[in-house]
């Protein structure tokens, strides 16, 4: 026997990642010149020089045994040590050791999490369109009920009527995710207020915990000043998710960590929870050399200019031509509204000139396309002729 579960989530494959091949195919047959591939979101800012060196150092002084050997399950008490160190820091916190869980990126502090969180008396998950496809999965594979609270397309914050209905009994947490991936909106320090205080009402008339899970990716991509609030600030039963794959451009190295605030409602036990649970999915260990880079590398913040200049460069071209967008505070998304109101529609039509969005309903919001400006400037150039073509065509259908 096989599991049927499994195989169902293998044969449903990532919209995101069928758009990728697909573009590789194109490029073989039309030449990868000619593909405008906005599909993935790898970052294409290099691995900042700190990081580079640092590894160089770690390979010169370090034994075999420390660069590529096992750790304690839980990480290196040194690289939990800094991390904290630096969280008290910059948030004005007094995190220890203890309450970090070091991972292989966010999907693992994701689903370590949720695995942690999620039992039979409370076994659903709220999320917040748009939002990262992969949740759904990470909440189904684990035995979780996914709900979903609609997007407010207005300003992208949050739908709390609608957010307040879902919960219930069953509820094991609500999850968000800003910066945001696909929106590239920053909830504001009002929304995570807001957000704060529903959890703690609804805590209270329920009798029960409802933990919130703040999956963090995108915190250092941020522009224009905004501020990402620390949502443990704000509501304490806050686990965070975080990874180093976006904001010091390491996602081939899985490296992230989980937070477990001593102070959540019975915090050591589900500190204990998250160790089992990545210990049941074989998450323990996450690459020594990666922990002592980290280390080194704690409060290396990424270098925003080519972002920012792709962003603008992306925002401005195509607002020009007649779309509209979203304007992005932080990740590296554009969220277009599709001319025909249907996301997956103009996805196809764009594709006709080898141009990659990824239609917005794989995030929960049909009417959108994503665009990844995690690109070569040069190619967002190069891709603008077909941007306006598919609208040419989009308007006259
Ligand atoms: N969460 C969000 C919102 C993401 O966009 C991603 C990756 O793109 C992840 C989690 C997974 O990150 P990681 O590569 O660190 O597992």
């Amino acid at each position: 026997m096989i599991s049927d579960k499994m195989v169902a989530l293998g044969a449903n494959h990532s919209v995101i990642r069928d758009l990728f091949e697909y573009g590789n195919q194109r490029a073989e047959i039309v030449g990868r010149e000619n593909v405008y591939d906005f599909s993935l979101g790898n970052p294409s800012v290099p691995a900042p020089v700190e990081v580079e060196l640092s590894i160089k150092k770690i390979l010169n002084e370090k034994s075999p045994v420390e660069i590529h050997g096992y750790t304690s399950a839980s990480g290196s008490i040194e690289t939990r040590n800094a991390i904290a160190d630096d969280l008290n820091k910059r948030f004005d916190t007094s995190y220890s050791a203890s309450e970090l869980y070091i991972t292989c990126g966010a999907a693992a502090s994701l689903i370590s999490v949720l695995r942690a969180c999620i039992c039979p008396e409370a076994s659903e998950i709220i999320g917040i369109a748009p939002f990262f496809p992969e949740y759904r999965c990470f909440t189904e594979a684990n035995g979780g009920v996914f709900r979903l609270v609609s997007a407010d397309t207005e300003n992208f914050q949050i739908r709390f009527e609608e957010l307040e209905s879902l919960i219930t009994k069953n509820t094991a947490a609500v999850l968000i995710n800003s910066p945001n991936n696909p929106a590239g909106i920053v909830y504001s320090k009002q929304s995570i207020q807001k957000l704060a205080d529903l959890l703690e009402r609804k805590s209270k008339e329920l009798g029960k915990s409802i933990y919130l899970i703040s999956d963090e990716p995108y915190r250092e991509l941020v522009y224009d000043n905004i501020e990402v609030p620390f949502v443990p600030n704000f509501y304490r039963n806050t686990i965070v998710c975080y990874s180093y794959s976006k904001s010091l451009s390491l996602p081939g190295e899985r490296i992230g960590y989980v937070l477990v605030p001593k102070s959540t409602d019975d915090g050591e036990t589900l500190y204990a929870a998250v160790a089992g649970a990545a210990r049941a999915s074989g998450y323990v260990c996450a690459p020594s050399l990666m922990q002592l880079v980290i280390k080194e590398c704690v409060s290396v913040r990424p270098n925003l200019t080519e972002y920012i200049e792709n962003r603008n460069l992306l925002y401005s071209s195509l607002t020009k031509m007649g779309y509209e967008a979203v304007y992005p505070q932080g990740a590296f998304y554009l969220f277009v509204k599709s001319p025909i109101g249907d996301g997956n529609r103009f996805s196809e039509i764009a594709k006709h000139y080898d141009l990659l969005l990824v239609p917005g309903e794989t995030f929960g919001c049909k009417e959108y396309l994503r665009v990844s400006y995690c690109v070569s400037k040069e190619m967002i150039r190069r891709s603008l002729p077909a941007f306006q073509k598919a609208l040419d065509e989009a308007k006259n259908l």
